[in-house]
């Protein structure tokens, strides 16, 4: 058996559940602060029209109807114990708790959903919406994924993502208080970030009550504003080599307990302008796993408390 060099998010499944899970990405019909014109109207500058929810299925469909849609595509393939319900696209507690509620609730009253996982933005996150979480989570396996994307408040500002490093770790502790797994996705390769950039963002995370990170490569999708900067040449993107060296960098550094929710990029095809490697997803992870063997990396190698 290959030895094991990162916790990944298949090992906490395998765990929990007993085997493979399938994550049903889910669109819940919500928008975005930095969206609606609260916070702001263009989104963050990496931002699809999707919201960040290029997989999802249609929200003109119930959530039940999306669920089923999810579930007989993953039987093409293969067949899991069970399913995770993703609120994936835009900001997934952005609405009232009524709403909110009833749209977890449908999703868990489907068959086969082991657990939700919601992703949404730490400055949407108020009292009531922490005890609806807290309810959840005490029926359910309840994962919360929070943007931070960079720990750098200047790249946050170029990013345009609406909210200070402080705020993603109030709501980190606010929910880990209450016994909530969170999540912070990552990007890595974001502009005018150094390999030190990185690693304070790991550093800064490893300083947290985390249960995972989601590593994700930076992509240019067709029409955002990331795109442009991208075609008038002044936002580079990253090699395939130069993201393993980064996702190498990122690993090693990262606490040990630190679940690997994502590893590679996930840029839908027909709207991926660059990297174009980043595509064939199987070989980067091929690549990967030979370079970390190679060079004998294991995560949390770097750490110190
Ligand atoms: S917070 Fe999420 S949904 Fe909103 S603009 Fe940024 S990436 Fe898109």
């Amino acid at each position: 058996m290959e030895e094991k060099r990162y916790r990944a998010i298949s090992d906490c499944y395998r765990e929990k559940f007993g085997g493979k899970v399938a994550k049903i990405a889910l669109d819940g019909g919500f928008t975005c602060p930095t969206r609606d014109g609260s916070l702001g109207t263009g989104g963050c500058i990496f931002c699809s029209g999707r919201g960040s929810g290029d997989f999802a299925s249609s929200r003109l469909l119930s959530i039940t109807e999306q669920i089923h849609q999810g579930k007989t595509q993953t039987a093409k393939k293969w067949t899991p114990v069970g399913y995770i319900a993703y609120f994936q696209a835009f900001t997934n507690t952005y609405a009232p708790v009524s709403i909110l509620r009833a749209k977890y609730e449908e999703a868990l009253a489907c068959d086969g959903i082991l657990g939700l996982s919601i992703a949404t933005r730490p400055d949407c996150l108020s009292e009531e919406i922490l005890d609806l979480l807290e309810e959840i989570n005490e029926k359910t396996s309840l994962w919360v994924e929070l943007g931070l994307q960079s720990a750098k408040e200047e790249t946050a500002a170029f990013i345009r993502r609406g909210y200070s490093t402080a705020v993603f770790d109030e709501s980190v502790r606010a929910l880990a208080k209450r016994n909530i797994s969170v999540v912070a996705h990552l990007i890595l390769g974001l502009p005018k970030e150094t390999e030190n950039d990185l690693l304070d963002t790991i550093h800064h995370i490893n300083r947290l009550p985390l249960e995972g990170v989601k590593l994700q490569l930076l992509h240019i999708l067709k029409d955002t504003d990331l795109a442009a900067l991208w075609e008038a040449g002044q936002v580079p993107v990253l090699s395939e080599e130069e993201y393993l060296l980064q996702l190498c960098a990122a690993i090693s550094h990262l606490r040990e307990d630190i679940t690997i929710h994502r590893l590679t990029g996930d840029g839908p095809r027909q709207l991926l302008l660059a990297p174009l490697w980043s595509l064939n997803k199987k070989q980067v992870r091929n690549h990967l796993a030979k370079k970390l063997k190679e060079e004998n990396i294991y995560q949390g190698m770097f750490y110190s408390p």
